[in-house]
């Protein structure tokens, strides 16, 4: 079969709520991937950060095949032997108390407004239907019903009514516009370090500290959102360090398996994971210990082969670079880390048309919210394949 035979099998039998770039890929390795025809692409999405350690990483994939021989499934209704130290080494590394695993990165933040809400009726004692979850606008957290009811992109939501009540929205990077919008009954506010899906909009410096207070003035917590920022994407294990402040929930997921299988966890202070009974959540297959040996090693490999020190090197060296490109189509580089974005000018109509020039010459790049060109390789990435990526990425943006 040719790439055209796979396009049409997905155009005849496949619901259409994605428009992939037209390359059928089959086989992944390090920051490298190759299609059916056997051309060859250096990924700089890393499955939107899925994919931090790199494609199929050898020893991620010798914990997943060692345990799916042993045990892969026994719902939370039995306990197993990856789950105790799954708990404890995570917490370790991020100094979290407690930690909830789940599955999908949406199902994290599902599970942190479940968390917060209970958490304001039981320990705010905020009356009973009236918990407040302060958000951002240009959010993005998943595809949920209630997460795309406070999303404000007109395209998720549409069709979709009606939607879960209890979601005030704010401004991204206005401290003030938090600080209005805080009433009694308000038990969270749930951010993205850096958002994302948003265009990767960096806040003004400064800003998180300033939150940090405002929250624990009005005891509100902190939900970073670090499903895309976190374990080691921006340099930092997460984006909040930067800032210098802790939040008091954190969700995790995509690299939390190495883009092996979905992984994610709510990680919090004792408090609010601790208004948890037995009965008042689950989930069949999260905690499971396929997943758990997967995340362990997963985390392992980030801190063993030093990532995280990477790719704020490798990071810094990409955005300098990018930045000395005088196209006329580029309007700003920002990122932290390798979570970069590159905002084109409104003439340059639209970053698409940049990042399918790119694929044909072997650069895998999604545009995301039209203008924006994102750059996210996996962390293993080093200085002379940056090379190789910029001269492709220059000869682009200057040519097209
Ligand atoms: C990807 C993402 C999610 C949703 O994760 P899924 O696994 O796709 O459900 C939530 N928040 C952020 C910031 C993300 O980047």
């Amino acid at each position: 079969m040719k790439t055209e035979d796979y396009i049409r099998l997905e155009n005849q039998f496949g619901a259409k709520n994605y428009k992939p770039l037209d390359v059928v890929l089959e086989r992944g390795e390090g920051i490298w991937v190759w299609d059916i025809e056997g051309r060859k692409y250096m990924d700089c999405l890393s499955a939107y950060s899925a994919v931090n350690q790199g494609h199929c990483h050898p020893r991620i994939l010798k914990a997943l095949t060692e345990q799916a021989k042993k045990l892969t499934l026994v719902s939370r209704a039995f306990r197993h032997d990856q789950l105790g130290p799954f708990y404890k080494e995570i917490c370790e590394l991020t100094r979290s108390h407690y930690v909830l695993p789940m599955n999908s990165g949406a199902e994290a933040v599902e599970s942190a407004i479940k968390a917060v809400r209970k958490w304001g009726y039981i320990v705010k004692m905020v009356p009973e239907g009236k918990a407040e979850i302060i958000v951002c606008a240009n959010n993005f957290h998943g595809r949920t019903l209630t997460i795309v009811g406070f999303s404000t992109e007109p395209q998720y939501r549409e069709g979709y009514a009606p939607f879960t009540p209890g979601f005030k929205i704010i401004p991204f990077g206005d401290t003030e516009a938090l600080e209005q919008a805080i009433t009694p009954n308000t038990v969270a506010f749930l951010v993205e370090p850096i958002q994302g899906e948003g265009g990767v909009i960096v806040p003004p410096p400064g800003y998180f500290k300033t939150v940090r207070d405002i929250c624990d003035k009005h005891d509100v917590n902190l939900v970073l959102d670090e499903i895309q920022t976190g374990l080691g994407r921006t340099g930092k294990l997460f984006a909040e360090e930067h800032d210098g402040i802790q939040s008091d929930l954190t969700l995790v997921g995509k690299a939390l398996s190495g883009g092996f299988y979905p992984v994610s966890a709510v990680l919090s202070n004792k408090e609010v994971l601790g208004v948890f009974k037995p009965g008042d959540h689950g989930s069949t297959f999260g905690g499971n210990p396929l997943g758990c040996a997967v995340a362990r090693e997963a985390l392992k490999v980030l801190v063993e082969e030093n990532l995280i020190e990477n790719a704020q090197v490798q990071g810094d060296y990409f955005q300098k670079r990018l930045k000395e490109i005088k196209s006329p189509h580029v309007k700003e580089v920002r990122g932290k880390g390798l979570m970069i974005g590159v905002e084109l000018v409104p003439e340059a109509k639209g970053a698409r048309r940049f990042c399918e020039a790119l694929r044909d010459k072997g650069v895998l790049c999604k545009e995301t919210h039209e203008n924006v060109i994102r750059f996210a390789p996996p962390l293993i990435i080093q200085q002379k394949e940056i090379d190789w990526a910029l001269e492709r990425i220059e000869s682009i943006l200057m040519k097209e």
